[in-house]
């Protein structure tokens, strides 16, 4: 159980971390039994033949490994309020959550539940009391780039919402994380307001201001935000400075609840404060270390930096300067899996341990030589899994998850690698989404190569102090023979632009680092096309941000998808209508 405010206590919520992972195979069990015991009754376990049964062995023969796409059917039903005989659960949903749903193009509808939110409250406390050890801060605030999404009623008369909008608008999250978390910088009416995220940054940028002595943490859900945060401040900053020296809030800021609340912080003109944040900015050089200039007792900056977030750390890190970078916890709106447990470490270098009492896990083996479609399907049958201790070091895996919120057996879609185990229960490194993204035909390049080679190439730009704000892809196969496409948004310092020459030469990077044998030899025998390389307009990933918001997708949940596949038409027009270079 999460512990209430009251009882909390880092070194008790470490122990009984180190019990269960000791444990980890017979928590896992108990787990299982407890989740199929409370949902005996739901129809989708009954109709399975289950009957009550609680054994992994028989949960597993009689429970089929499904996708999303199997499960929509049902969840679809329990949106529009033909939950009467309980569906995949044993008590009513009340709460659907929203994923973020920028692989496909669309957000993803899941369950939640009150369990999911005890899941989540566990796995926080257990990295914040490790936290806790590592950086111990004393009645510090904490600057939280955080944005409530809309809430809206299904047919069914469901609450649906993202699930960090579901987790923001409980009203247990608030007294829950009172114990593990130092107060926000910024007043509820900022975090809520749903109308106009850019009011909220502003915001919430302002307040850090205001308590710039007292802020101990930068962070955000995941590490868009905070970059996105800061990129803005370069903007905005003299703006802000104007308004904390007259002590009034700039006219930008619309909605008259936000106003009040800022009325209560923003008091009195500050003069001196307005000088010395102007006097700091203006130091810096290309705003190198600005989070420490801003806010100089800031212990770490937080929020999760793996994943599709790499290619933020670079940015982040010059903001950072020398603060360390502190990932956060691995979960998804279908539940959470592991904790990083190890703060001091890298973000590069980071595994998330899995707490077994928050699931039932299991793990599909990713055999190149046999998946051929990349799917973990190895002759198109039931994949095969293997269990939360069974996993092997150094091997990679797609994980399946059996949550409390009915969802069993469900493949997340996130490939893992086993770095080790912590106790009897495995750390893992998160590598990417298990969805192959670029294919034209014998090739197949992930998300992870496409970073690579993207970084790669942007080596070449650091020379010219240009940057890739942000980069996506689509495979053109409009052409014979078919190509790649990378699309890249270029921030250049003093207005800096790209020469054809250096973008011609960041092209052929591109080309070159995709190392799949299959494109290297494909390329050569002219099966596929020269990669094709496409500037994009300033703002461009702003505006496909946008879209997806207006989709029912929230900031905090934000992950730019790194290939646009023709499911995705309004992006792709977005990004066709923005080229400025090709
Ligand atoms: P969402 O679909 O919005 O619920 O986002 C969940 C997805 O975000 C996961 O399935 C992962 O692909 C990604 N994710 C969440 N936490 C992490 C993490 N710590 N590192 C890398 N990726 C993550």
């Amino acid at each position: 159980m999460p512990k209430k405010e009251e009882e909390f206590n880092a070194e008790e919520v470490i122990e009984e971390f180190e019990y269960v992972t000791k444990n980890a195979e017979a928590v896992q069990k108990e787990t299982l039994r407890r989740i199929l015991e409370a949902n005996a009754s739901a129809e989708y376990l009954q109709s399975l033949g289950l009957n009550g049964r609680t054994d992994p062995v028989i949960f597993k023969a009689c429970v089929p490994v499904v996708t999303h796409k199997e499960l929509e059917p049902y969840i679809q039903r329990i949106i529009d309020g033909d939950d009467a005989a309980c569906i995949l659960t044993g008590k009513p949903i009340t709460t659907i959550s929203l994923s973020s749903g920028t692989t496909q193009g669309k957000p993803k509808f899941v369950p939640w539940n009150d369990e999911l939110f005890d899941t989540t409250m566990q796995i926080y406390q257990t990295s914040f009391a490790f936290r806790k050890r590592h950086f111990p801060i004393n009645n510090g605030k904490v600057l939280s780039f955080i944005y409530a999404s809309r809430q809206f009623k299904t047919k069914g008369g469901l609450i649906a919402g993202t699930a960090t909008t579901n987790l923001f608008r409980d009203p247990r999250y608030k007294t829950s994380m009172k114990a593990i978390q130092s107060q926000h910088c910024s007043p509820d009416e900022v975090i809520l307001f749903s109308s106009d995220f850019q009011q909220s940054l502003y915001c919430h940028l302002l307040c850090g201001l205001i308590s710039r002595e007292h802020v101990q943490v930068v962070s955000s859900t995941f590490a868009h935000s905070l970059v996105h945060a800061f990129r803005f401040f370069e903007q905005v900053w003299e703006e802000l400075c104007t308004d904390i020296r007259e002590g009034v809030l700039t006219s930008r800021i619309t909605d008259p609840s936000i106003r009040a609340a800022m009325a209560n912080l923003l008091v009195e003109p500050n003069q001196e404060s307005a000088s010395s944040i102007h006097d700091k900015c203006a130091g810096l050089s290309d705003w190198y270390g600005l989070i420490p200039q801003l806010f100089p007792n800031t212990k770490f900056v937080y929020g999760i930096m793996t994943g599709s977030m790499e290619p933020y750390l670079k940015k982040l890190r010059h903001y950072a300067g020398e603060v360390p970078l502190v990932t956060a916890d691995y979960g998804s709106s279908e539940g959470w899996i592991g904790a990083n447990v190890n703060p001091r470490v890298a973000p590069e270098s980071a595994t998330y341990a899995v707490l077994p009492q928050i699931g039932y896990f299991e793990f599909i083996p990713m055999e190149k030589k046999i998946d051929d479609d990349g799917d973990g399907n190895r002759d198109g049958g039931d994949p095969q899994t293997v269990g939360l201790m069974e996993v092997k070091v150094g091997e990679e895996y797609e994980i399946v998850i059996t949550n409390p919120a009915g969802l069993y057996r469900y493949r997340l879609g996130d490939v893992v690698k086993v770095m080790g185990f912590h106790n009897s229960t495995p750390e893992l490194k998160f590598v990417r989404r298990a969805s192959l993204l670029l294919s034209v035909n014998i090739d197949k390049n992930t998300e992870k190569d496409l970073q690579l080679a993207v970084e790669a190439a942007t080596e070449l730009l650091a020379e010219d102090k240009l940057e890739v704000v942000d980069f996506t892809s689509h495979v053109d196969l409009s052409t014979e023979p078919g190509h790649y496409v990378i699309f890249w948004e270029i921030n250049g310092v003093d207005d800096n632009e790209a020469s054809d020459e250096l973008l011609s030469k960041c092209c052929d990077r591109l080309d070159e680092s995709f190392v799949d044998a299959g494109y290297k030899s494909a390329r050569k025998v002219k099966c596929i096309g020269p990669l094709e390389l496409r500037v994009l307009r300033k703002g461009t990933f702003q505006k496909i941000l946008q879209h997806f918001l207006g989709l029912g997708g929230a900031v905090s949940q934000y992950k730019t998808p790194r290939c646009i596949g023709p499911a995705n038409s309004v992006v792709l027009q977005i990004l066709s209508e923005n080229v400025v270079k090709s």
